[in-house]
């Protein structure tokens, strides 16, 4: 066989078949690890070695950027030279790139700008003003929702019907929609919504623009394509839908188990009605998964099973060490053994030579991450976050442990910069300056700068909001003093205002936020005090990554599509976290049905070890709450999985452990973090910590280099770097040295 063939060679006969056909539409309808994305990979380049097409003619679309990044590595490998040219990316990569070249068809310059949701807000809340709406009544967050939606359908206002007009602000949507629009243009900007939306509605409007693009792109490929929506539908069908006698040259791949993203305005219709709008379209079937072992494969297909909108399709496994380990589902009894248990295997998959980037946590919720990240620290594993930032590094994480920072220590200025103006308290530029001036001529911190200040402000609503930060700074350091740390953190986050910014807040990512913050305030109860919880995030915060690179990936399941590991660790699946607590409150079965999808999801990332686990109870604050395991658990079929650790957990209430009240909420009549009916469960307090070194040893830090203690307190050393000033290290960075 020449080497023209070898990569075709590493397909079975259907994958071939798919890669082969290569004029007319395919859509490759499959599984989970069945080859979707090595066929559409092979077919890339397949067309650029068998001389069809350019690399620059072919239109490629993945998820992801890391995807895109994945695709192109794979072509160059198969290909032998570097894939260069190429339009390969994002469905909104692809489209900025494309409406660059068109921006004055739809009034705007080459050289636009892309908003931010800061951006946008700021910018609908003028449009409302001038409109005379009011954006107290009728938040800004609702319109960008309602715009978003219609963008994702790919409604422009003029296209808007009353039918899809909503009831916000007295029916006004439409037109607020409408001067948004113009405001855009006015500032030469896009948000994110419109670069789809725009050059979808150039594509259709001008045929001559449409015509152009049909000659370039002779062939598209689509990775995921049960997550598209309908205005990415349409731009995709625009693209592929050319005129005779050129070929309809589109290849989609997708599996419509794994659409998991409905809440984006993703369409599974999209699936189904491939066929009507590709006539003639050869439909593909893989059935050979070759990711997984049996056991693993069995209880994935066992448990979407469970839902009834599906396709449906045979899954069989195309490996030969088939037979494989059973899936684990262990119980445990809490979620810091949960961490335990995951940090312990790991370890031990470690010491045998387990390579740990074929290792993946991946969990329901964002929040989720940082028990597992705390675990993996102490045990000195590297890490990663996919697709996030690690827990600490989290935008409401870093304002709220700035809130905790002015607390603990009033002169912090970084800390209180941070805060002064979030949520937004009215205060301008010049404030801000002068507030700056203050201090330094007074020689004071700028917590009390702001003091002086607020007295000056001409803006009464300004003038308020400071004074009421202030003034809230020092009840909350009697409230310390009186309650301790946690119940203080929680009235804190509250009483400024902070919580209240992200439940305003209808993006995606709030509802994330707001469960941060609640596990933040559950990391600042294991420990006894304030500074002790600062101290431990400051040096939790110093670790040094850069240099590893083989570490554990954390990440949500809905980052984890397309990607696959060894190892891993399915935790925290228990109603009311997943199912999430929202999917069950709709009622309805779609949305738990998504959840099922996303569980297959998690499931079929493994290779060989899957390991699902849930807790039996989850600390709220102190408040032990019991959590009863997910209903996917008794969904997996019983002789394809091995229980793990007693059934102690008593018989719970089916109440979600995440509540929505407010941070202090769960408070409520006893305002003291350890509640008295949580007594019967409580368990140890944390044992104190002791270290193996002591003052006059010498020892190794990783990042600062040799040095000698000289004090030590529980698992703290105090160090005199050689190479650098003296500092406050834990002990599980250095070695003896
Ligand atoms: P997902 O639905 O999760 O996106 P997928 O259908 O895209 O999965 P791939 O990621 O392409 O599946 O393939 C799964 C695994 O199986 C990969 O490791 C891939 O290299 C391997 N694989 C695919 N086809 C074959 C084959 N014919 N022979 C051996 N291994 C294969
Ligand atoms: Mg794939």
């Amino acid at each position: 066989m020449s080497t023209h063939d070898d990569y075709l060679a590493r397909l079975n006969a259907e994958q071939r078949a798919a890669v082969e056909a290569l004029d007319g539409p395919v859509l490759v309808l499959a599984g989970a690890g069945t080859g979707k994305t090595r066929v559409l990979t092979t077919r890339f380049a397949h067309i650029l070695k068998s001389g069809r097409a350019w690399p620059g003619q072919v239109l490629a679309v993945t998820f992801t950027n890391k995807a895109a990044r994945e695709m192109r590595e794979r072509v160059s490998a198969i290909i032998g030279e570097p894939a260069e040219g190429l339009w390969l990316g994002t469905f909104h990569a692809l489209c900025a790139r494309m409406l660059r070249r068109h921006a004055e068809l739809v009034g705007l310059t080459s050289g636009f700008t892309i908003l931010d949701t800061d951006d946008q807000i700021r910018l609908l809340k003028q449009v409302m003003d001038a409109a005379g709406v009011d954006v107290k009544r009728w938040p800004a967050n609702g319109l960008m929702a309602a715009i978003q939606r219609w963008k994702d359908r790919g409604l422009t206002p003029e296209r808007v019907t009353p039918a899809e007009d909503t009831d916000y602000a007295g029916g006004k949507a439409r037109a607020l929609y409408a001067a948004y629009q113009q405001r855009l243009r006015d500032l030469n900007a896009a948000d994110f919504g419109d670069l789809l939306l725009h050059v979808t509605e150039i594509l259709r409007t001008h045929p001559d623009v449409l015509a152009d693009w049909h000659r370039r792109f002779r062939y598209i490929l689509v990775d995921e394509y049960q997550d598209t929506n309908l205005v990415q539908y349409l731009w995709l069908r625009l693209l592929a839908q050319r005129p005779e006698p050129m070929h309809r040259n589109i290849c989609c791949v997708g599996d419509d188990d794994q659409s998991i993203y409905s809440w984006r305005g993703a369409e599974i219709e999209n699936i189904l009605r491939f066929e009507k709008d590709f006539p003639g379209a050869k439909v593909v079937r893989l059935e050979s998964n070759y990711r997984s072992t049996k056991p693993i494969l069995a209880a994935a297909s066992h448990l979407i099973a469970h839902n009834t909108g599906r396709l449906g399709k045979t899954l069989r496994t195309g490996r030969n060490d088939a037979d494989g380990e059973k899936v684990r589902v262990v119980a445990l009894w809490d979620s810091e053994e949960e961490a335990r248990m995951v940090g312990d295997r790991i370890e031990a998959a470690r010491r045998s030579g387990h390579s740990l980037a074929e290792i993946a946590i991946l969990v329901r919720a964002g929040f989720q991450t940082r028990a597992f990240e705390e675990r993996l620290i102490t045990l000195g594993v590297p890490y990663r976050v996919v697709g996030g930032a690690k827990f600490y590094e989290r935008q409401e994480i870093r304002d709220a442990m700035a809130y905790l920072r002015v607390l603990a220590q009033p002169a912090d200025d970084l800390a209180f910069e941070r805060i002064v103006n979030v949520p937004k308290r009215g205060l301008g530029d010049t404030a801000l300056r002068e507030m700056h001036r203050i201090a330094r001529e007074e020689r004071i911190p700028l917590s009390y700068a702001a003091e002086t200040l607020a007295g000056t402000l001409k803006l009464a609503k300004a003038r308020q909001a400071l004074r009421e930060l202030v003034q809230g700074f020092g009840r909350w350091r009697a409230l310390l003093a009186k309650e301790g740390h946690v119940v203080t953190a929680a009235t804190l986050l509250d009483e400024s205002g902070y919580t209240e910014m992200w439940k305003q807040d209808r993006s995606a990512e709030a509802p994330g936020r707001l469960e941060n913050l609640k596990e933040l305030l559950r990391a600042m109860g294991e420990f006894e005090t304030l500074a002790g919880f600062l101290e431990h995030v400051a040096l939790v915060m110093e670790t040094d990554e850069a240099a590893e690179q083989d570490r554990v990936s954390l990440m949500t399941l809905h980052a984890a599509k397309g990607l696959e590991f060894d190892m891993v660790f399915l935790p925290g699946w228990e109603e009311g976290l997943f199912p999430s607590q929202r999917s069950l409150d709709e009622g309805g079965e779609k949305a738990l049905e998504e959840e099922r999808r996303l569980a297959y999801v998690g499931l079929t990332r493994a290779r060989r070890h899957a390991i699902v686990s849930a807790a039996a109870n989850r600390r709220v604050y102190g408040n032990w709450t019991s959590a009863i395991p997910s209903r996917f658990i008794d969904e997996l079929p019983p002789e394809q999985i091995e229980r793990e650790g007693a059934e102690r957990s008593r018989p719970a209430m089916p109440a979600s452990v995440f509540d929505r009240g407010p941070l202090t909420g769960g408070f409520g009549a006893a305002r003291r973090p350890r509640v008295i009916e949580a007594g019967l469960w409580e368990v140890q307090e944390r044992p104190a910590r002791t270290t193996p070194f002591k003052p006059g040893d010498r020892v190794f830090h990783q990042k600062f280099g040799p040095g000698t203690v000289v004090a030590v307190e529980e698992d703290r050393l105090e160090i005199d770097f050689d190479k650098a000033e003296r500092k406050r290290v834990l002990d599980r960075f250095v070695e003896p040295g």
